[in-house]
């Protein structure tokens, strides 16, 4: 990520990220969609899905579930937990009291000076000495339609399930260093003025597992055109896959151009 920031820059939908859910929203709907909210799935057969007390009839179901969420949901009922996750977050999403001084970019990312014991960290699931720390900000008006300055801080942390604060000691000692990389004159959170911490207690609530927010790491022979679990197999020919557990993963970009490789391949087979 870094990397590409420097050399191709960052580029964020004016109105912020939801304004492509709401883009979504309306081609969706311009092709014939209902969209209905509120009605969690409770059960999936081969053309059929229970949802809110209501059985609805399909051709095809495409679903955008966890993998591990979707395998619950089948006749088969399995449920599993992943031997391996990949890294949780804690994203601080806060309101400006103040804006930062002028000059500081508006995307910094800090990489851990040390990243193989990064990694190790990751790996074996103990929180690490410094971490990848993602900070973006805006003034009022500029890409949000907000009447004061936002700013957004992530740090990757092991997908531990526990809860975090701004007063921890890994965010304070990491707050400290962008304060250090940026210069600013003052701790960061003398700029905020609300905020709120989303950590892997909160992820836990939505992930693939009861504890954890992630999603199982693949072993190397199901990544890529490998990757495992495929779009759609021929067990259940009915059943197709999109969203970050297939083909090329999470990430907007890359589950937008997953759900796109998958619905051509569904259509393809639709012709043929
Ligand atoms: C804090 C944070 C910051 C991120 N920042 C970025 C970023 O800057 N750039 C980027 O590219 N990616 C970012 N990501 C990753 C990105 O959000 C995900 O990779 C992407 O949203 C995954 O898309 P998806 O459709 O697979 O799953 P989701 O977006 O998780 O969608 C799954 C949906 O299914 C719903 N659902 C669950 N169970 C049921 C059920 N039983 N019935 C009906 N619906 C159900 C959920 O409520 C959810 O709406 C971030 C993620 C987090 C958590």
């Amino acid at each position: 990520m870094p990397a590409v920031i420097a050399t191709e820059g960052a580029w964020v939908p004016e109105g912020g990220l939801y304004e492509l859910v709401r883009a979504l929203k309306r081609l969706a709907e311009a092709g014939g969609a209902e969209l209905k909210t509120g009605e969690p799935v409770e059960r999936i057969e081969a053309g059929r899905v229970f949802a809110g007390g209501s059985v609805y009839e399909a051709d095809f179901v495409v679903t955008d579930l966890d993998a591990v969420r979707l395998e619950a949901l089948l006749p088969s009922g399995r449920t599993s937990v992943p031997k391996r996750l990949t890294p949780s977050g804690v994203a601080t999403y806060a309101v400006m009291g103040e804006l930062l001084p002028s000059g500081v970019p508006n995307r910094t990312v800090l990489l851990p000076a040390d990243t193989e014991a990064f990694f190790a960290s990751l790996e074996s699931g103990e929180e690490p000495d410094q971490t990848v720390v993602f900070l973006n900000h805006y003034g009022p008006g500029e890409v949000y339609p907000n009447e004061k300055g936002t700013l957004t801080l992530q740090l990757a942390v092991p997908a531990s399930g526990r809860s975090y604060d701004l007063a921890d000691p890994l965010v304070a000692r990491e707050m400290r260093r962008v304060e250090d990389a940026l210069g600013l004159p003052r701790p960061l959170t003398s700029y905020l003025e609300d905020y709120f911490v989303l950590d892997p207690a909160y992820f836990a609530k939505w992930g693939a597992q009861a504890e954890r927010c992630t999603v199982g790491a693949h072993p190397f022979w199901q990544i890529g055109p490998l990757h495992c679990p495929p779009y759609s197999d021929r067990g259940r020919p009915r059943l197709w896959r999109v969203g970050a557990s297939v083909h090329p993963g999470g990430g907007v970009p890359a589950v937008l151009s997953g759900a796109m490789i998958s619905t051509a391949r569904l259509l393809g087979r639709l012709d043929s």
